[in-house]
């Protein structure tokens, strides 16, 4: 590893980010320990990572789950904004995941775009709906989507792109800073603690707390990723334990092990809640609100 360029050095030219300029944004952390890019806005040239994907002829898979109530709440408003903000430009095949493949809204796509609807078992729990993701997009990688896309971006259903969301974004892995989170001391963060469950992490464990509506990579790495976390949730399931955060928490197990090649900022999935924060220029994606008595039993 190690992608970032040595303290002073100005400019650093690098797959999918270009030209990264560090010092316009001297005021957040733009590179990890392990020296992946943490990707701010101005931190990269949204040109040169364009010409750079399209040269390499992607085509980049979005999978999203829509399961009971959330389908009718979140998903037209998510897919028209991602027709909208992502991968303009690049080939790109939506995957949808429900129960009910008939609901799903068929609007015109872009050129270069097209829909794949998947149809998925709908778990009694939420908690269930969520974790089983993991299990489900394992399968998806192996099969048509694996061989369709390079790269994918798994996201949660309930938000909405405001911004250009391009191939700067990509890598072979990829974790987002929790919006609510980044700014937290480590041993704070809402890791899970118990030492039973696989998610654990003990207090001087943690580099930062990724959030699970939106992680991706290549197929491989994701391929991975999934198969660890689907691994670890039946685990704990066979002790009678479940973590804290449901997949989340097995994320952030997962990119304390495997470290992300590339990291977004909160800017790459805000939560309009919080307020104005002065580094928080150009979101990406907006958390819908949460209307958890509407969509969850
Ligand atoms: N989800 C769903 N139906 C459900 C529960 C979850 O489709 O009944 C999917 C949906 O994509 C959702 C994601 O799983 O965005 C994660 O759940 P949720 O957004 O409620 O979790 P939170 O963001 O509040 O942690
Ligand atoms: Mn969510």
């Amino acid at each position: 590893m190690g992608t970032c360029p040595p303290a002073r050095m100005l400019l650093l030219r690098d797959n999918f980010t270009g030209l990264l300029r560090l010092w316009a944004r001297p005021e957040v952390l733009t590179c990890t320990s392990w020296g992946a890019p943490i990707i701010w806005d101005g931190t990269f040239d949204p040109d040169m990572a364009q010409q750079e994907a399209i040269q390499q002829n992607l085509t980049i898979g979005l999978t999203v789950f829509a399961v009971g109530r959330y389908l009718e709440k979140y998903l037209a408003r998510f897919l028209e904004t991602a027709e909208q903000h992502f991968m303009v430009g690049q080939r790109v095949v939506y995957y949808v995941f429900t129960e009910r493949p008939a609901a799903v809204p068929r609007r015109p796509l872009g050129p270069g775009r097209q829909l794949r609807v998947e149809r998925v078992l709908r778990e009694r729990r939420w908690q269930d709906v969520s974790m089983e993701r993991m299990r489900t997009l394992h399968a998806a990688l192996g099969g048509r989507l694996g061989r369709e896309a390079q790269f994918v971006f798994c996201m949660d259903v309930d938000q909405y792109f405001s911004g250009a969301f391009g191939p700067e974004a990509l890598a072979e892995s990829v974790a987002q800073l929790h919006a609510w989170h980044y700014h937290w001391p480590r041993r704070l963060l809402p890791y899970e603690r118990d030492a039973r469950s696989a998610a654990a992490l003990a207090v001087d464990e943690g580099d930062f707390y990724y959030h699970a509506a939106l992680f991706g990579g290549s197929v491989a790495a994701l391929r991975q990723l999934t198969a660890h976390c689907a691994r670890a949730q039946q685990q704990d399931r066979a002790r009678g334990i479940e973590a804290r955060w449901h997949d989340e928490s097995h994320l952030n197990k997962y990119f304390w092990l495997h470290k992300p090649a590339k990291v977004l900022s909160p800017e790459f999935c805000w939560s309009p809640e919080i307020g104005q924060r002065a580094e928080i220029r150009h979101p990406r994606l907006l958390w819908a609100p949460k209307e958890y008595a509407l969509v969850r039993d």
